[in-house]
């Protein structure tokens, strides 16, 4: 049994080599996916809107994660990060308004890993230390991330892989 379930595993992991895999965009349309299968049971009509919608979810969902697209679905996801950091922004409003707790503010740099993923990494000039910024490396994926300078303790969570680490910029 024990063999079986590890030559599945064995399978999947050659299946899924080359292929984009999840990320937080194919978590959110995952979600969205159970609450249209939620609605939908609510409505209970099989013809309902929503139950079309569970299938329009669950079908971007497993196309992103077995695209071999990989640099395309990394720009759905930054854009789709950046879109929801905007979002969730106006909905904190003015209560977060005091900008002296930076380490409680998370800077989350995804245009610039946008760019980084764009210009092919490392190369270019879109990732280098200057007056205003500072780069650093994610411990956890060694992505390369870059942040304002001089505004202490700061929260930084890697746009690849969602590792938060605190550095002093
Ligand atoms: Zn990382």
């Amino acid at each position: 049994m024990r063999d079986f379930l590890q030559r599945i595993s064995n399978a999947f992991r050659r299946f899924m080599t080359g292929r984009y895999g999840s990320d937080q965009l194919s978590r959110f349309t995952l979600l969205l996916a159970l609450v249209m299968l939620v609605l939908n049971m609510i409505f209970r009509t099989r013809t309902s809107v929503f139950y079309w919608l569970v299938w329009v979810c669950l079908i971007i969902t497993y196309f992103r994660m077995f695209s071999k697209n990989i640099s395309k679905r990394y720009d759905e996801n930054t854009r789709f990060l950046q879109l929801k950091e905007k979002i969730m922004g106006k909905l904190r409003g003015g209560r977060a308004g005091k900008a002296g707790d930076s380490v409680r503010d998370s800077y989350r740099y995804y245009q610039n890993a946008y760019d980084n993923a764009r210009s092919g990494g490392t190369s270019g000039n879109t990732m280098r230390s200057d007056k205003e910024h500072r780069i650093f490396r994610c411990p956890n994926c060694d992505q390369r991330v870059r942040v304002p300078r001089g505004r202490g303790k700061i929260e930084i969570t890697c746009p690849r892989c969602s590792h938060k680490f605190i550095k002093r910029s």
